[in-house]
């Protein structure tokens, strides 16, 4: 029961001091596992002499880079909170942040300065802006200082105070603060190591935002702990880059999001590049149509994709597997995590189901949130006295025990008397050849209730330039039962998307 910094780095640090922590694939430039502790150090140092003191919230706001994880884990050191900002952000959604967790300090980046600044003057209350940069190979303002302070020792109680504060995604209304504590990461990274094992050979390849759960579990927290190396890929996406850091750095592990697995089964570049390094790869954030990852499994040389369920009030990680288990089912989004309960409850009656049966997720364990901040009602309509975290996502255990996610329980189509899941009606959109995007909505229709709206972006081909609306819908019409079909077809240039790669449906809305 330590504080999430010396899990994560306390062993880490001496066992792979002179091995490198993260690599930058824009110039290779790296940092060793003993340069992260220091520079961990120095920003606590650097942060505690500006004034900063155990229970402060320091926002960072920052793409991935080198010196994220040390400004990250420098927060934590000085007994502070991280309350991680999406560089996505505008002004607005910043200083929302910011007020909201009552961060006193950001740290950006010379880039982002102006909406930072921006940001502190619409909130006031911000005591400094530090910019932190990749300067000088391994270094950052921050510890440029003349800094002689010696570095903070705050007296953190695991199981109390807050490590991380991070926003969640605002998929479905206006992100909240999840209150997560130095025990709640660091038992979930525990938890996590068994479902997804790597070690010191991994090669990881950093896609994700560092500043989302699924960015720091995989691509910060458990690689250290476990002596792997992380490659950074600058920002924007871009497939050839991606498929060449695979290539250059043998990568040998994948966290990935649906976008870029459909890339991946889609795109003929692939072909092209030597990929034979990859031991596993994995979808998370959001549901995956089955043939799809299998249709990527096989670009990449694998028997199957892996798959992992969480959500930021978890901590994040729930469910996971590699998919390198031969017993594993098709579409599985894993299998629990230890030392977590699973109950697949009724979304009518409340009532509890079984084996097979489809309903809401229900989940209680240690990684399991202390609440949102500031919002007491709404923690209370998330988690039970009972500690019970209701997902809002619908999903079935099966005889085995692997875990199904089908999709949220929100996001659900109400026609007639059925339920119609949008992520199906996706993954069966995005089987033909024509159609290079897809989302579902529910629509109202008088006769239905609400029916299923398809919004789809067809390829630049010939197959994509012929491709009717009434042949979208006879294409699912003949793939799904009939309660199922798609009723209404709208083209469009592109399918928001939310940093993380889920789907934004209250703006198809
Ligand atoms: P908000 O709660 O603010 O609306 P959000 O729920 O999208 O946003 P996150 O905590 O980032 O914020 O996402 C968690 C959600 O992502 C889960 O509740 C689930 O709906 C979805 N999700 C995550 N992993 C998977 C997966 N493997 N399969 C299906 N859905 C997933
Ligand atoms: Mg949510």
């Amino acid at each position: 029961d330590v504080p999430v910094h010396d899990a994560v780095l306390g062993r880490s640090a001496r066992t792979y001091a002179g091995r490198p922590a993260f690599v930058d694939a824009a110039d290779g430039a790296s940092v060793t596992y003993a340069g992260l502790d220091a520079h961990s150090r120095r920003t606590a140092a650097a942060l505690a002499e500006a004034g900063v003191r155990k229970g402060d919230v320091v926002a960072l706001h920052s793409p991935n880079s080198l010196v994220w994880p040390g400004v990250f884990y420098g927060i934590t050191r000085a007994g502070a909170t991280v309350t991680p900002a999406g560089v996505l952000s505008t002004a607005g959604e910043l200083a929302r942040q910011v007020r909201d967790s009552r961060a006193s300090w950001i740290v950006t980046t010379s880039a982002l300065l102006p909406t930072a600044e921006d940001a502190a003057k619409r909130v006031g209350g911000v005591r400094e802006i530090f910019v932190c940069d990749r300067a000088e190979g391994y270094r950052s303002v921050l510890d440029l200082r003349e800094s002689t302070a010696p570095e903070p020792r705050p007296a953190l109680t695991p199981g109390e105070d807050l490590a991380v504060l991070p926003y969640s995604s605002g998929t479905t209304a206006l992100p909240k603060g999840v209150m997560l504590t130095h025990r709640s990461v660091a038992t979930n990274l525990a938890q996590q190591q068994p479902l997804l094992p790597t070690g010191p050979d991994d090669v990881i390849l950093a896609i994700m935002p560092f500043s989302h759960g699924y960015g720091q579990a995989s691509l910060l927290h458990a690689p250290l702990r476990s002596g792997s190396t992380v490659v950074l890929l600058p920002a924007p996406f871009d497939l050839g880059a991606f498929l060449a850091a695979v290539e250059t750095y043998r990568v040998t592990v994948l966290y990935l999001a649906p976008p870029i697995v459909l890339a991946l089964a889609r795109h003929p570049d692939v072909a092209d590049y030597d990929l034979s390094s990859v031991r596993w790869a994995l979808c998370g954030a959001a549901p995956l149509d089955a043939d799809l990852a299998d249709a990527c499994a096989r670009r990449l040389g694998l028997t199957a994709l892996g798959n992992g369920y969480g959500m930021t009030e978890a901590s994040p990680g729930i469910a996971a597997t590699t998919g390198r288990d031969a017993a594993m089912p098709h579409g599985t989004a894993g299998r629990i995590a230890p030392s977590t309960e699973i109950r697949i409850v009724g979304t009518e009656d409340g009532r509890d189901l079984g084996v097979e049966e489809v309903g809401e997720i229900f989940v209680r364990g240690p990684q399991v949130m202390k609440g949102y901040l500031g919002q007491p009602e709404e923690t209370d309509a998330m988690v039970d006295d009972a500690g019970w975290l209701r997902t809002g996502d619908v999903g079935r255990i099966d005889a085995d025990g692997w875990l199904f996610v089908v999709d949220r329980v929100k996001e659900l189509i109400k026609y007639k008397g059925y339920q119609v899941a949008p992520a199906e009606l996706e993954g069966v959109l995005l089987s033909h050849p024509g159609i290079a995007d897809a989302a579902v909505t529910g629509v109202p229709d008088e006769h239905g209730g609400e029916v299923p709206k398809a919004f789809v972006v067809r390829t630049a081909d010939a197959a994509g330039a012929a491709l009717t609306g009434e042949d979208v819908m006879a294409y699912v019409a003949g793939r799904v039962a009939p309660y199922k079909k798609v009723r209404q077809v709208a083209f469009t240039d592109a399918v928001p998307r939310a940093a993380s790669g889920k789907i934004l449906r209250r703006r198809l809305r």
